[in-house]
C-alpha cells in the first residue's frame, strides 16, 4: 500500500465512562472511498468528529499527509466535512451558499466566482445558482451540500450519513453519482453510514467499528465473504451461523443453501420445513425449520416451493466460512 492520507494511531475519546472511540488504528490511503460501517452508538461520528478537529482525543493521534493534527483547528486542516442535515442557510441562495466558507476566509471576489460556478458544474446544479434552499428537491440540496464541501477542495471530504435525508429512490441514484464524483475528481472520501448496503454499494474499502472498536477492515466482498466474526457475518448481509466440531462456527450465506425436493448428494444435507418465504425480486428468501430444531435462511431464485413445504436443504463443504469468534 502506497503512504496513506490519513493515519489514526491508538485513538482513544471518552465522554465520561463511555469510550466511544477505543484505541482506534486505521490507514486510508488516497483516492479511497473508504466507508465507516456499524450501529447506533458504535462511535463511527464521533470518529469523524476528530478526524475534522471538532473533537480532542484523550490518547493517539492522527495525521493527514504525515502531518500531526494534534492542535490543529478544524478550518486548518486539509478536511471537509458534509453534515447529514447538510445545514444550508435558508436566506442566501446556492451560489452564495456555495461559496459561503471562500468569502469567510477572505478569497478574492473574482477567485470565489470561477470557484463556485466549478463546483456547481461539477454537481449538476449551474441552472440553480440563484434558487433558495427551499425552492430546490432533497436532492439538490444533498448536491448543494456536497458542492459547497468541494468547493474548498479538501484533501479529504468526510461525509455523515450523506444520504440518510433522502428517499429511497433517490438515495441509490445519488450513491452512483457520489462515486463517480470521486473517482472524477481523484477525491478521498471517508463516509460514516449504519446501512451496510450502502458502505458496501459504494466503498472501496471498509471498517466495521463495534462499541468504539474497529473489529474487521476490507474490501466490501473481503468483508462479505470472508467475516472475521458471527457479529460482523451477521451484520454484513445475513448469514447463518453453524456451530462446527470442537465448539467452533461457521457462517454460510443463504445464497450458498440450495433447497431440494429430496435428499441431495450435496456434502452437507438437512431436512426441515419452509415456515416463510419473502419475496426479494431477483430471490426469495426462504426460512426453514429444521427438523432439528434449527432455523436456517436459504435463497430461492425461482418459485419451487411453497410455505408449509417439507424441503432439503444442501450446501457444498466450501460453502461455509470459519469464523474466529
Ligand atoms: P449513530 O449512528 O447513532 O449516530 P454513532 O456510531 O455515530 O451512532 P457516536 O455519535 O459516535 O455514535 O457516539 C458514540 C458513543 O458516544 C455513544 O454512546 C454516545 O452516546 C456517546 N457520545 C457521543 N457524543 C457525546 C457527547 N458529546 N457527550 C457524551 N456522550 C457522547
Amino acid at each position: 500500500m502506497s503512504d496513506p492520507l490519513v493515519r489514526i494511531e491508538g485513538l482513544t475519546k471518552r465522554f465520561g465512562a463511555v469510550a466511544a472511540v477505543d484505541d482506534v488504528d486505521l490507514d486510508v490511503v488516497g483516492g479511497e472511498l473508504f466507508a465507516l460501517l456499524g450501529g447506533s452508538g458504535c462511535g463511527k461520528t464521533t470518529l469523524l468528529r476528530l478526524l475534522a478537529g471538532f473533537e480532542t482525543p484523550d490518547a493517539g493521534r492522527i495525521l493527514i499527509d504525515g502531518k500531526d493534527m494534534t492542535g490543529v483547528p478544524p478550518h486548518l486542516r486539509p478536511v471537509n466535512m458534509m453534515f447529514q442535515s447538510f445545514a444550508l442557510f435558508p436566506h442566501m441562495n446556492v451560489a452564495e451558499n456555495v461559496g459561503y466558507g471562500l468569502r469567510r476566509e477572505g478569497v478574492a471576489k473574482p477567485e470565489i466566482a470561477t470557484r463556485v460556478a466549478d463546483a456547481l458544474a461539477q454537481v449538476q446544479l449551474t441552472d440553480f445558482a440563484q434558487r433558495r434552499p427551499t425552492q430546490l428537491s432533497g436532492g439538490q440540496r444533498q448536491r448543494v451540500a456536497l458542492a459547497r464541501a468541494l468547493v474548498k477542495r479538501p484533501r479529504l471530504l468526510l461525509l455523515d450519513e450523506p444520504l440518510a435525508a433522502l428517499d429511497r429512490k433517490l438515495r441509490e441514484g445519488t450513491r452512483f453519482e457520489l462515486v463517480r464524483l470521486q473517482e472524477e475528481l481523484g477525491l478521498t472520501f471517508i463516509m460514516v453510514t449504519h446501512d451496510q448496503e450502502e458502505a458496501m454499494s459504494m466503498a472501496t474499502r471498509l471498517a466495521v467499528m463495534k462499541a468504539g472498536r474497529i473489529v474487521q477492515t476490507g474490501a466490501p466482498r473481503e468483508v462479505y465473504e470472508r467475516p472475521a466474526s458471527r457479529f460482523v457475518a451477521d451484520f454484513i448481509g445475513l448469514a447463518n451461523i453453524l456451530e462446527v466440531p470442537e465448539g467452533r462456527w461457521m457462517a454460510l450465506r443463504p445464497e450458498k443453501v440450495a433447497l431440494f425436493a429430496a435428499r441431495p448428494d450435496t456434502a452437507h444435507a438437512c431436512a426441515g420445513r419452509i415456515t416463510d418465504i419473502a419475496y426479494e425480486g431477483s430471490r426469495s428468501l426462504c426460512r426453514v425449520a429444521l427438523d432439528d430444531g434449527r432455523t436456517m435462511l436459504a435463497a430461492m431464485t425461482d418459485d419451487a416451493f411453497r410455505r408449509g413445504q417439507n424441503v432439503w436443504l444442501g450446501w457444498a463443504a466450501d460453502a461455509g466460512h470459519p469464523l474466529e469468534a
